[in-house]
């Protein structure tokens, strides 16, 4: 390698992770700087059970139709994208409307980069400084990482010791609060316990009397049986459901997440979105994926009876898993620190994940010879 490589060069400027403290001369918002960027570990060459991904590519026939499709939007790439998304908005509609038995349109959905993006541009419109949102955690580490990035204010509500969330309690701690945003995650990650439709209405109707949106985070909807939130926008316009490509769908690397609430919120999202952020071929994707849907899900019930086999292994191991709605468990009942337990697991090549909750790990569902090497894994964990 000559000494022009500019990679050698690159190499010798300090990064993130060699530095412990920010340089001076970096005018970083002061809110920012105990920050640390989100990191759920990258590896390869291990069994990666440790993003809650579904563990199924893309079959054959959805593969062709959308190599198709992109070839047809790539001679118009020298075009922005349609900055409202309408085509694909409208097919999310269709989706939602056949599951749900619903009567959205276009009007109802906003799409964008994944529901982290979403999430963001929810945070944008509603939040930010002299705002509060709540959160009831242990759940989704993202909603207080944007919370914080936005400058909103951040307040943890709880969940029991089986991690449900006791409605009434948290109605009052919403009135109490006055928050112009609310997150209810369910199923909830880490924990998979979902919420029930009258719990959910509880909360909401808290949030409307103090004017704020519930967020209603539905990445694993699919995995439910509960009904979902969806049904309530109707009576509750307050209620705003976030919904993801990412699990059930198979198509977490397109990045594809909505929104389906009352289209005032949607005329929100239309105001503060970057424009042209969804790609055209983003879009293109989606809604090819969308149109296959059912082929897309074929795996969904493959994952929920392997979840209910994972379940009763770890049970069968003595160790105490929570019963879940999603695509993941959450387990405890080993007496080694997880960070330990995690490692002995990635010893043996499966990667599964510390959510940073002492005494439990959550594991993904993958196939069943994924798990079956998940299982081997925590049967040899004392050896
Ligand atoms: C995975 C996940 C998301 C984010 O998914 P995207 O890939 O950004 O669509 C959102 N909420 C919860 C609770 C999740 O677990």
């Amino acid at each position: 390698m000559s000494s022009k490589d500019p990679s050698s060069q690159a190499a010798n400027w300090p990064t993130w992770s060699t530095w412990s403290t920010w340089p001076t001369w970096l005018p970083l918002r002061a809110g920012l700087k105990s920050s640390t960027p989100y990191g759920a570990p990258q590896m390869s060459d291990v069994i990666a059970l440790n993003t809650n991904e579904n563990p199924h590519s893309l079959p054959d026939e959805v593969r062709d139709a959308m190599m198709d499709a992109l070839a047809n939007v790539a001679s118009g790439l020298n075009r922005y994208p349609d900055r409202d998304a309408l085509a694909l908005r409208s097919a999310l509609a269709k989706y939602i409307n056949d599951r749900s038995e619903t009567f959205f349109t276009a009007d109802n959905i906003w799409a964008a980069n994944g529901s982290n993006e979403i999430l963001q541009t929810l945070f944008l419109a509603f939040g930010g400084s002299a705002r509060t949102a709540i959160g009831f955690t242990p759940s989704y580490s993202v909603h207080p990482m944007i919370a914080n990035i936005t400058g909103t204010s951040w307040i943890v509500g709880s969940r029991d010791s089986e991690f449900a969330i006791d409605a009434a309690g948290a109605a009052a701690g919403i009135r109490e609060v006055k928050p112009s945003l609310v997150f209810l995650t369910t199923p909830n990650n880490p924990s998979g316990t979902p919420t029930s439709i009258s719990d959910i209405e509880t909360i909401a109707r808290a949030a409307g009397d103090v004017r704020a949106l519930l967020v209603v985070d539905e990445a694993y909807a699919e995995f439910s049986d509960e009904e979902s939130a969806v049904t309530l926008i109707k009576r509750y316009p307050q209620i705003v459901v976030s919904r993801t490509m990412s699990k059930a769908f198979a198509f977490a690397g397109v990045r594809v997440g909505y929104l389906v609430a009352h289209p005032s919120v949607v005329d929100a999202m239309l105001v503060t979105r970057l424009p042209y952020h969804l790609s055209a071929l983003t879009q293109a994707a989606a809604q090819v994926a969308i149109a296959h849907a059912d082929v897309m899900q074929a795996g969904l019930d493959e994952i929920k009876s392997e979840r209910e086999r994972v379940r009763a292994a770890l049970t069968l191991a003595g160790l105490k898993p929570l019963p879940s709605a999603a695509n993941f468990i959450l387990f405890t009942g080993f007496d080694i620190p997880s960070h330990e337990l995690w490692q002995r697991i990635l010893d043996q090549g499966v990667l599964i994940r510390d959510i940073g909750l002492e005494g439990y790990l959550r594991v993904t569902i993958g196939t069943a010879a994924e798990n079956d090497e998940f299982l081997a894994a925590i049967h040899a964990r004392e050896s």
